[in-house]
């Protein structure tokens, strides 16, 4: 594993980064908690107008921070846009409500006054953040927007095929105002994980990626005996009941199975469509992906963009092959794709055994897996059938039956009439194997913050 930017498009290697050494670790814990010593004791008011410079920064200089993610990963240049715009508004969610969440809570415990028991919201100090390339700028934001807000620091591991969107994270803020070392971003290793996890001066770790390497983290947190909390795969079902407005849940999901070339943890990988809407269905959703156009993520009149890398490409043939083995139907229904870079032709996966490894795989790529359910009891079982619990979507015209079916559903997020989404103030996170903790809106902040009690008593009163 090297850092390197390489263009998926072309092939190119086009820069290249030396791993740190773990002498250079030290040095960016030191960073990071020297810049903690100063950060931790200034007003949440002045970190939360910190954020909002980084938002106004991030967007008065939008097409070149979108610029860096397609030329490292691969993404629609439409998609990056949108990505910067996101994550501004992440910034700017913490920059107006985060002084808020973070005010003393007064409880009233029996026997004391009004303001005698408060639970105050203190940081914790460096947090370790390890993070994807799916989203560059996304995932550091929001993880880093709470952890920040909350007067924390942030110590940043990026994915290795993604190092010039660390550096541009790590630039904003500097940019926007903040001590040097509020981010720091390190080129490590996988196995500098355990010198950071074991140093007490970094009190905790968040990690969104596989599930490997959040066992592998979790691992160590725990034996460092420090908190987690892990943003993992997912395998979203996708659920169309025969009330749905087939043509439009066809629509959602040709753009939830293939936006971000398929490589989106809260992607609409598991169709799950009921028997007397499925063919309707199926002859839609082939027509939409059919009209997908692959090429330059750099032309606006692209819409399938390649994967990240060439090892993507091929960690999924391999995949797909192993569904065949084990009889599953497969079949490419994309238009043909270039030859060149890193592309993937949109594939779908049919009469799939439930006990099957390809039933509980997680497809990081434009590949559909479809299910035929008799009913909407049968369309639950095979839902909740996948190891993973992310998000999920259900589309009827029943509003009430659709959340309904929504509470049963094993997930962390459920969108009605939708794919699951990324939004600034709808939090994020799941459960089983898609990790555990919260991710925005105030359940972010309260990760990585000690709650502590302080207690005003009467000396002469009764314990
Ligand atoms: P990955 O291999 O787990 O990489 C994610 C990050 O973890 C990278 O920074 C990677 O560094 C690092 N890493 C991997 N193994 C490590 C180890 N043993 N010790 C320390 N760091 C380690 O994930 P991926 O396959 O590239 O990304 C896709 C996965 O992430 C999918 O499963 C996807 O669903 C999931 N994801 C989840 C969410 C969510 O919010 N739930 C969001 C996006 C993606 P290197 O690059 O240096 O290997």
């Amino acid at each position: 594993m090297a850092y390197a930017t390489t263009n998926p498009y072309t092939g190119e290697v086009v820069a290249t980064f030396p791993t740190a050494t773990s002498e250079q670790v030290e040095v960016a814990i030191t960073r990071a908690d020297h810049a903690y010593g100063s950060w931790r004791s200034t007003t949440a008011e002045h970190r939360g107008d910190i954020l909002q410079r980084a938002a106004d920064l991030l967007r008065g200089d939008h097409a070149r921070y979108a610029g860096i993610l397609t030329l490292e990963m691969g993404k629609l240049i439409g998609e990056a846009e949108a990505e910067v715009e996101l994550s501004a508004r992440i910034l700017e969610y913490y920059a107006r409500h985060g002084a808020d969440a973070l005010r003393p809570r007064f409880l009233h415990a029996e026997g004391f006054g009004d303001t005698d028991v408060a639970l105050v919201n203190d940081p914790m100090g460096v947090i370790f953040t390890v993070e994807p390339w799916n989203f560059p700028y996304y995932q550091v934001v929001r993880v880093g927007a709470p952890l920040l807000m909350a007067g924390n620091t942030m110590l940043l591991k990026h994915a290795s095929n993604v190092p010039q969107s660390a550096l541009a994270m790590e630039g904003l803020l500097e940019e926007a105002g903040a001590p040097e070392g509020v981010l720091t971003n390190v080129f490590t290793s996988h196995q500098a994980s355990e010198q950071v996890l074991s140093d007490p001066r970094v009190r905790g770790v968040a990690l969104t990626g596989s599930e490997g390497a959040g066992a592998s983290i979790a691992a160590l947190a725990a034996q460092n005996l420090k908190k987690s909390t892990l943003e993992l795969g997912g395998a979203d079902a996708y659920i169309v009941l025969e009330d749905a407005e087939v043509e439009k849940a066809a629509q959602w999901a040709v753009f939830g199975r293939h936006w971000n070339a398929g490589q989106v943890c809260c992607s609409a990988k598991r169709l799950i469509v009921l028997d007397s809407v499925y063919d309707h269905f199926l002859e839609d959703y082939r027509r939409g992906v059919q009209a997908l156009v692959a090429g330059d993520p750099m032309d606006p009149a692209t819409t399938l963009a390649p994967l990240s890398s060439a090892e993507a490409v091929d960690i999924l043939r391999v995949q797909v092959a192993h569904a065949r083995d084990e009889g599953a139907t497969v079949e490419e229904i994309g238009a043909a794709v270039p030859d060149h870079g890193a592309f993937f032709r949109p594939t779908l996966v049919t009469d799939i055994p439930l006990d099957s490894d390809t039933a509980s795989t997680e497809f990081f790529g434009p590949v559909s897996q479809l299910y035929r359910a008799a009913d909407e009891e049968d369309a639950v079982r095979i839902a909740n059938a996948s190891p993973f619990g992310l998000g999920g979507s259900v589309f009827s015209r029943d509003i009430a039956r659709a959340q309904r079916l929504a509470r049963r559903l094993d997930t962390g997020m459920v969108y009605i009439n939708q794919p699951t989404g990324v939004k600034a103030d709808i939090p994020f996170g799941g459960t089983k194997r898609s990790g555990y903790g919260r991710e925005l809106i105030d359940l972010g902040l309260m990760e990585f913050v000690n709650q502590k009690v302080v207690v005003v008593a009467d000396i002469d009163g009764s314990f």
